[in-house]
């Protein structure tokens, strides 16, 4: 990952994907955000963090959308 502001984040799951993208490869929602806070990087969606945060899927995701 390199600069933050480089992503948005999704506002239903907080998926964190490039601002080119238009469509959530998690949810397939359509609805982002440029605002967010936090990032957290889940490498095993059985963990106790993905599971803290409702992530069913691995990858980059913001802890807080604005
Ligand atoms: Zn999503």
């Amino acid at each position: 990952m390199r600069r933050a502001s480089a992503f948005k984040a999704c506002r239903k799951c907080r998926y964190l994907v490039q601002k080119k993208e238009t469509k959530c490869p998690v949810c397939g929602s359509e609805n982002f955000s440029d605002r967010w806070r936090g990032l957290v990087v889940i490498i095993d969606k059985d963990s106790f963090v993905a599971e803290l945060l409702e992530i069913p899927q691995e990858g980059y995701y913001a802890v807080k959308v604005l």
